[in-house]
């Protein structure tokens, strides 16, 4: 998550609006992000109240329950060898007092002022020891791994696995975030990263995208910041049930390409490494990264992998459906039509009867939600970027909508 504060995020994102939005996503914990902006803690430690000794937090006055859980997104930069080497990391504590050590122990790193996603200059070990010396039950793991710059396992971040970039605070790490461009499936090619609990998160600069990755985890009775993580981490309980994913190809990093140029290839087609119109290299995505460090190939599951299914977010569906703005007054009325009527916009996506989503929203979001979940749908893939263009209903072009698989993605003709 991020917050108001980080660049380039929506000025709407408030813990009123936030918890409102869990509310018709169907979330039960979201984060806070961003908790060490200075100005955003001070509005989280005014408008939250600690739900017990839970670890986890509740919006004061409100009935609604959504609990948020504190977290950041922090970015250290490092120089090795003359060149620089950068990372995302997302943190998970369970206290203000530990918020406040650790702010008081980053400080000196960077400006935590400036972007609530603070850039500072420090090695990725040396933040987790950090992190770690704030609170022992501190939960740090990076953050969409493969991303080209900022990804651990990105191909211009400078390292080729997660012991690479942690050194000896590497046993620390449980789990790793796969990003919007990739999905477990390709994470699974990997033998490396069957260590790791393999999460999925939003990553939402503006409240439309709030769980448009999410994570499905069991927990019998209450749930504490402590039950949470163990649900993540200990996979041999079973609590981490599945996640929810965006379409990998939907992401803004699956394919190669040069933005500027509009130009992508798919790397397992096309060897190129340089844009056809300009000359220059291109940003080697996520698809290609993973067939550079996978040591298996497609297809492979291993022993205690969990499940997941593909989702589109119910406003992008919409928006497809009536070929309008995701931002739109119709998409957002259509939108509100089908929450009121359904529990919330999981439920609408993954349980709804179609029959009764086009008698409250028309036949063409019904087809459409339908053909995501049974994955009949056609994507032109992101790249350096660019989000992917979602097709959901096969109007691009001659051919039917074929299913797209983890395999072979049915490719609009170019
Ligand atoms: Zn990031
Ligand atoms: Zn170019």
């Amino acid at each position: 998550m991020h917050s108001r504060f980080a660049r380039a995020c929506s000025g709407a994102i408030n813990t009123v609006s936030m918890e409102k939005t869990a509310q018709e996503k169907g979330l039960g914990v979201i984060g806070t992000g961003d908790f060490l902006h200075p100005e955003w803690l001070k509005e989280l430690k005014s408008t939250l109240a600690q739900d017990g000794d839970s670890g986890l937090f509740l919006l004061k006055g409100s009935a609604g329950g959504t609990r948020f859980v504190l977290s950041d997104e922090i970015c250290t930069v490092e120089s090795v060898n003359g060149s620089s080497k950068r990372i995302h990391h997302c943190v998970l504590l369970p206290s203000f007092d530990a918020v406040d050590a650790l702010a008081e122990s980053l400080k000196r790193y960077g400006s935590l002022g400036s972007d609530g996603r603070p850039i500072l200059s420090m090695g990725a070990a040396h933040l987790v020891e950090e992190v770690f010396k704030a609170s022992k039950d501190a939960f740090v793991f990076p953050a969409h791994a493969w991303t080209p710059y900022f990804g651990v396992l990105g191909a211009m971040s400078g390292f080729s696995s997660v012991k690479e970039a942690y050194g000896d605070q590497a046993k620390r790490i449980q789990a790793l975030e796969t990003g919007l461009s990739s999905d477990p499936a390709m994470n699974w090619r990997v033998s490396e990263l069957d260590r790791y609990a393999l999460v999925s998160n939003s990553d939402m600069h503006s409240l439309g995208n709030m769980g448009r990755e999410s994570n499905v985890l069991e927990i019998d009775g209450g749930v504490t910041y402590a039950k949470m993580v163990d649900a993540i981490t200990n996979r041999e309980e079973k609590g981490f049930r599945m996640t929810v994913e965006f379409y990998p190809e939907e992401g803004k990093y699956h394919y190669d390409g040069h933005r500027e140029c509009g130009f992508s290839v798919n790397p397992e087609a096309d060897s190129t490494r340089s844009c056809r119109v300009c000359g220059k290299p291109l940003v080697v995505g996520v698809l290609h990264r993973v067939n550079d460090l996978a040591d298996r190939e497609p297809g492979y599951k291993p022993k205690n992998a969990v499940p997941y299914i593909h989702a589109v977010p119910l406003l992008e569906v919409i928006a497809y459906a009536l070929k309008k703005t995701k931002y739109s007054a119709g998409v957002r009325s259509a939108y509100e039509a089908l929450i009121g009527r359904f529990h919330d916009e999981f439920d609408i996506l993954t349980a709804a009867r179609p029959e009764e989503i086009a008698e409250v929203a028309g036949d063409g979001i019904a087809q459409s939600i339908d053909n995501v979940r049974h994955e009949r749908i056609r994507i032109k893939p992101g790249y350096a970027g660019v989000y992917g263009e979602l097709d959901l209903l096969g109007r691009n072009r001659n051919s039917e909508a074929k299913p797209i698989s983890q395999k072979s993605l049915f490719e609009f003709p170019t």
